[in-house]
């Protein structure tokens, strides 16, 4: 047909225009954190992805941008580094990456995300929200039981939360911990607190202060509330990694099957990679 025709020059503009497009995003991509601490715009707001995520909310998210520093210089290391480290033996040591899920519990997905992570011998914080955990505290338990860490995610996944007052900041942190001490019967410290929508703002150190709750932030958001395909998932986390990467996905508020399909990939990545599974902060 006619596109035998075509001049060369065009079908290689066209591939110059393909590969600058590709760049582009790749930059992109890196800087992004400021642009949408995406977190849980689960916040998708109300819009999109309607019943997903109850976490409508203004999405947009303010400026998260605290942590952008470490997650952007992205790819040039992140994929050096997949390539570089495995068997050497001493090296390995280094190869630490922290799980993080967001936004459960979740009845169904959370225990599919937690068969795959012991089928994966790999531990994660669990970010729960207060209200989902009072309505599926057997969930929690099952999470506890298996040894991975909570943290403190608000009770209603308020994401306007630095607008609110003090008192209301603490009782969205306080009932949440309430909630998870009442579904473990107390006996699991929780050591993080996670912002819903944004990194955590620093008007609210003092409150995690007095309660001994550490600020957990992330580097690498796969955007997989927004289900963009577990491939994409899967090329995103696994593209961008590197050592000390605390990567974001979400178990919870909304349908998180491509979430749960993407993991299996990204776990196997991990693994062959040389990466072993930490909780914040640990090395
Ligand atoms: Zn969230």
């Amino acid at each position: 047909m006619n596109n035998l025709s075509w001049p060369a020059t065009i079908l290689i503009g066209i591939l110059l225009g393909l590969i600058a497009v590709a760049a582009g995003n790749g930059e992109t991509r890196g800087d992004d954190p400021t642009a949408s601490p995406s977190e849980s715009p689960s916040a998708s707001p109300g819009a999109g992805g309607g019943s997903g995520s109850d976490d409508s909310g203004g999405g947009s998210g303010s400026g998260g941008d605290s942590g952008s520093g470490s997650g952007s210089g992205d790819s040039d290391g992140g994929d050096s580094d997949g390539e570089t480290n495995p068997d050497t033996g001493g090296d390995a040591e280094d190869y630490t990456v922290t799980l993080t899920f967001d936004d459960g519990p979740h009845p169904v997905y959370t225990p599919q995300v937690l068969d795959l992570l012991e089928k994966h011998d790999a531990i994660a914080v669990f970010c729960m929200v207060g209200q989902r955990v009072r309505e599926h505290p057997e969930v929690v338990r099952q999470v506890v039981d298996a040894g991975h860490a909570l943290c403190n995610h608000t009770d209603t996944h308020d994401e306007q939360l630095s607008a609110r007052t003090r008192e209301q900041i603490e009782q969205q942190i306080d009932e949440t911990d309430e909630a998870l001490d009442d579904a473990v019967g107390g006996d699991t410290e929780v050591r993080w607190f996670r912002q819903p929508g944004t990194y955590v703002e620093p008007q609210l150190a003092p409150i995690l202060d007095e309660r001994d709750l550490e600020p957990l932030d992330w580097t690498l958001d796969p955007r997989d509330w927004s289900r963009p395909g577990a491939t994409s998932i899967v090329q995103d986390v696994l593209g961008h990694v590197e050592p000390g990467s605390v990567i974001l996905l979400h178990d919870g508020g909304g349908d998180r099957s491509q979430t749960v399909a993407a993991l299996d990939q990204i776990l196997t990545g991990l693994d062959a990679a040389g990466y072993r599974y930490v909780l914040p902060g640990d090395s």
